[in-house]
């Protein structure tokens, strides 16, 4: 079969022939109807090398899956051969307290998952392939009744990840309160979707672009701001001088974390959900009065059936650009420049 695969750390993937995977006991192949290109991809091409990761390539690319069964190992039941389903991507050890309940986001145990802190495409064979092997039943879940692989591949990361920064935040956004995105992009513009559909708040969308502003309005954001000196002052300024309750940081860089910072009311969250690498000073004379300010990583499995919930019902739907596994890379190259609207989503 063919696989978008990455040799080595600072390389460009390659699309090659291998062979095409075998299940073991309580294990799945998933043919691939759909792969997600997420732009911690480009990070993993671009930026890390050895040490910087519990692990390392090669490995085939994709940790955004959705398809069908394909085949099943020995012992797996529940599931039947040509089902539609969609891939749960952190895989954690399966048998620590935070796996039991189906967050292996953050397995406890990490040394003896399949791979440490990874899961497929991160680490092990991802599925930017025809096939993916999935190493436990348990992250393979049925698709709800009118979602298509397509349509459920960005969820399981673009949704699932703003998702669970979002869930996390639900007491802090009853009506008459704000929460502001940062960063309107492949999951940002998710993010706005999420909000919209399950809480009552206010959504402000910031970004640099003005595209990303207008697909923020189509996904029903209520105000849209191009971010710059004043950003924080005009957040203030629509919120009566409060600030933002809630903001969700999708790009992760200094000058963001500086605006939310500057846009938090007292009590409220800021949570960095990208990966840009900032920093912030928090002391007792820079942060609002008890703002929590966290990181998220990924999600968990229920939470996942929640979201698969949300896009059968066409509540929650990413803007999705198709390409063929030959153009993945050009998918890539327009992430990199910022050209691409939404999400990249690879179909072999
Ligand atoms: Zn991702
Ligand atoms: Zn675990």
């Amino acid at each position: 079969m063919r696989a978008l695969r990455l040799p080595a750390w600072k390389t460009e993937p390659e699309l090659v022939e291998v062979d095409e995977p075998t299940p073991g006991p309580g294990q799945v192949v998933v043919r691939i109807g759909a792969a997600g290109a997420c732009h911690s991809d480009l990070h993993l091409m671009h930026d890390f090398e050895a040490g910087g990761l519990p692990w390392n390539p090669p490995f085939t690319l994709g940790h955004e899956n959705a398809g069908w069964v394909h085949r099943l190992g020995s012992g797996v039941t529940g599931l039947e051969v040509g089902q539609p389903v969609a891939v749960y991507g952190p895989w954690g050890c399966g048998a620590c307290a935070r796996c039991r309940v189906g967050v292996d986001n953050y397995c406890e145990n990490p040394a003896a998952a399949p791979v440490p802190g990874g899961g497929g495409g991160l680490g092990l064979d991802g599925g930017m392939a025809e096939y993916e092997l999935v190493p436990d039943a348990r992250h393979v879940l049925p698709l709800p009744e009118g979602l298509d692989p397509v349509d459920a591949a960005p969820l399981t990361d673009a949704g699932l990840t703003p998702y669970h920064a979002i869930r996390r935040s639900w007491p802090k956004l009853p009506p008459a309160s704000t929460a502001v995105v940062i960063g309107v992009g492949g999951l940002g513009h998710v993010g706005v979707q999420i909000l919209k559909a399950t809480t009552a708040a206010r959504v402000i969308a910031v970004d640099t672009r003005e595209e990303a502003l207008r697909l923020a309005e189509d996904c029903g954001a209520d105000v849209t701001m191009r971010s710059g000196e004043s950003t924080a002052e005009e957040i203030r300024r629509v919120t009566g001088g409060r600030g933002a309750d809630v903001v969700l940081d999708f790009v992760g860089a200094d000058a963001t974390l500086r605006l939310g910072v500057a846009a938090a009311r007292t009590v409220g969250d800021l949570t960095i959900v990208g990966l840009g690498g900032g920093t912030l000073s928090v002391g007792f004379f820079s942060v609002p009065y008890e703002v929590s300010i966290q990181t998220t990583y990924w999600g968990s499995r229920p939470e996942l059936l929640e979201v698969l919930d949300l896009g059968a019902r066409g509540l929650v739907r990413p803007k999705i650009t198709t390409f063929s596994l030959d153009d993945a890379m050009s998918a890539y190259r327009m992430m990199r420049d910022g050209t691409l609207e939404g999400r990249a989503v690879i179909v072999p």
